[in-house]
């Protein structure tokens, strides 16, 4: 079999898997999006890439595209992806990140696609005792949005069991940036996350943001996470991809820079690099928000040789403020 497998990503319309897309194409892999548009845009997936309109959940159309294109592994990407809506809506969660994704690997089994790589969060670990968090520390989500991404790595590891079938789940801690090329970026109908948040207020797009919690146990009483560029995050898929077809066992992993960054330091990092001032207000907690979160993963380096190139929080705002700025410019 050739090198570069055939890969069916889903949501490849979106934010994390339309730079996926331009990884794959770019080490040499086949690519087919499947993306059924409810929250994706088709112009995140350049015009070369085969692209098919639907829900993973349609195994028809799911087994239909694996066998016209010759799949041979899947990287899964579509999903809901917001804390604070999961827990307003959790039935949705529920549907779209856990009973799509269990019915999309019925279709792998079904079908005979070996490999899968799944896109999980570090919301799996709730609060954490220790930071930075482990691999092996207990998965303990607090919201709707960690569990249901748990329940599918559990739909994983049950079926890599039974089935001649392996896996890589990563965890991604808080992705932010968008393609240091300008090709792709966040576009949220209605941002929640922090970074783009105080993008869209420096642009002046929105009054004023809102920091949640200055009463965390945190150094400066604001939550902290560790920010990961979209970039590196998306070469993680590909070398987790070339992992597995190299005979590599299943394995979950974190993907995080290892380091934390207060709500107080992102805003400031924004004002500084966008060079407009942000109009911040305190509210309360979030529901659902843990202190914080910060990944070893070291475990994602070692097993897969993964060096993060943007793994600083200036080239990740950089990089997002100018794709924002662009969109700014052409009127989307
Ligand atoms: N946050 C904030 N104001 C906002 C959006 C987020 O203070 O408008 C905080 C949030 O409470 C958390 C951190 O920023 O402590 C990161 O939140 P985000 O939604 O970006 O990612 P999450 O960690 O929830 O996946």
């Amino acid at each position: 079999m050739s090198e570069h497998l055939p890969v069916l990503i889903t949501g490849g319309a979106g934010y994390i898997g339309s730079h996926a897309v331009h990884a794959f194409v770019a080490a040499g892999h086949p690519v087919v999006v499947l993306d059924d548009l409810s929250t994706g845009q088709r112009d995140a997936v350049p015009d070369t890439v085969p692209f098919v309109e639907g829900n993973v959940g349609d195994a028809a159309l799911v087994s239909a595209t694996i066998r016209d294109h010759a799949i041979a592994a899947v990287v899964h990407f579509a999903g809901s992806v917001s804390v604070p809506e999961s827990v307003a809506d959790p039935l949705k969660y529920y549907r779209n990140n856990s009973g799509v994704s269990r019915d999309l690997i019925q279709s792998c089994v079904d079908t005979g696609v070996r490999h899968f790589i799944f896109s999980s969060t570090a919301a799996v670990y709730g609060i954490p005792d220790k930071v930075p968090v482990l691999e092996d520390a207990p998965t303990v989500p607090i919201n709707p949005y960690g569990t249901s991404k748990l329940m599918t790595e559990w739909v994983l590891r049950d079926t890599a069991e039974a089935h001649d079938f392996n896996y890589v789940a990563l965890r991604y801690f808080n992705v932010a940036g968008a393609d240091p090329q300008g090709r792709t970026g966040q576009r949220s109908a209605s941002p929640t996350h922090l970074i783009e948040v105080a993008i869209k207020t420096a642009q002046g797009l929105r009054a004023q943001m809102e920091v949640f919690g200055e009463d965390f146990d945190t150094p400066d009483g604001t939550g902290v996470r560790d920010y990961i560029h979209v970039a590196d995050l998306a070469e993680a898929h590909v070398l987790a991809l070339r992992h597995l077809h190299g005979g590599g066992r299943t394995a979950t992993l974190n993907l995080g820079n290892q380091q934390g960054f207060s709500v107080r330091e992102v805003i400031e990092a924004v004002q500084r690099i966008s060079g407009h001032p942000i109009q911040v207000k305190t509210a309360p907690r979030r529901a659902g928000d843990p202190a914080c979160l910060v990944a070893d993963a070291s475990t994602a380096r070692r097993l897969l040789g993964w060096r993060p190139q943007r793994a600083d929080l200036d080239t990740q705002i950089t990089d997002a403020w100018r794709w924002q700025q662009s969109r700014l410019t052409e009127g989307t």
